[in-house]
């Protein structure tokens, strides 16, 4: 579904990617672990351009973006791919950014009747659907407010999914809460990786990155320093700085 190659991206003088390759095929999870700092969030914001890119190439749906200018200039050509891209590859934030004057019906069909333009009552159908499937169908008429930090965070999920994206980008999805929500959080994430969708998570959750994840990517200063199986990426890390990492996250 989404495929980058050999990225670059810099902020200035810093260069936070050095030529990074990750790719999601339909059906397949990838979590993406690696320290504070080392671009997980850049390189998951680049694959639906809300972040610019100096070098390298993505791709959606085999389809390769269209830039125009060159190095720090450069920029998407074409507003309405990068519309295509963003709304079929929708994001999950750590802090979940729902609308606080919306009610969490309202926030999870805001975007496919404001964005796409869908019939809202077909809308409202979906999405009671989708928080029914997070566990919170009860909590539709409910406020931002009113709901604790897992059930805001699934109420995320659900608008999320009301878009029926082609992938779930997942950025810290359970950092924000406490041990106890973020189970309910990394259920909804495990159900949703037995369904076969197309996921990225970043996370510094290991066992969730290893029990949802087919590829695990771990990301050392911009650049990929280990990947692979789950299985082997944590049973037998071949990298120090990999080893390293895991003894201080376990
Ligand atoms: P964390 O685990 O703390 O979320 P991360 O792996 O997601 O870290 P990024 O947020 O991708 O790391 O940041 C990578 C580097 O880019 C860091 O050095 C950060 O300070 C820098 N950076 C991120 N966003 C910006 C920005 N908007 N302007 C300048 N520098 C930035
Ligand atoms: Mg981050």
């Amino acid at each position: 579904v989404i495929e980058i190659r050999d990225l670059h991206k810099s902020y200035g003088a810093l260069e936070v990617l050095k030529g990074v390759d990750i790719s999601a095929p339909a059906g397949h999870v990838v979590s993406m672990i690696g320290s504070s700092g080392s671009g997980k969030s850049t390189l998951l914001r680049c694959c639906n351009l809300l972040e610019d890119s100096q070098q390298g190439e993505v791709l959606f749906e085999g389809e390769p973006v269209k830039w125009k200018g060159q190095g720090l200039d450069r920029r998407p050509a074409d507003p309405r791919q990068v519309t295509r891209i963003r709304t079929n590859l929708a994001m999950v934030f750590q802090q979940f950014n729902l609308w606080s004057h919306m009610t969490i019906l309202q926030n999870v069909m805001e975007a496919p009747v404001t964005v796409l333009g869908r019939d809202r009552a077909e809308v409202e159908a979906k999405a009671r659907e989708y928080l029914e499937k997070v566990g919170i169908g009860d909590k539709a008429e409910a406020w931002p407010a009113q709901l604790s930090g897992g059930q805001q965070q699934r109420a995320a999920i659900a608008r999320a999914l009301c878009m029926e994206p082609r992938a779930l980008l997942f950025d810290e999805p359970t950092s924000a809460l406490d041990p106890e929500l973020e189970q309910e959080v990394v259920r909804v994430i495990k159900d949703l990786a037995e369904e076969g969708r197309t996921m990225i998570i970043v996370t510094h959750d290991m066992r969730m990155a290893h029990d949802v994840a087919d590829h695990v990517v771990f990301l050392h200063q911009g650049l990929i320093e280990e990947q692979g199986p789950p299985a082997e990426l944590f049973g037998n890390p071949k990298s120090e700085r990999l080893r390293q990492f895991l003894s201080h996250s376990a």
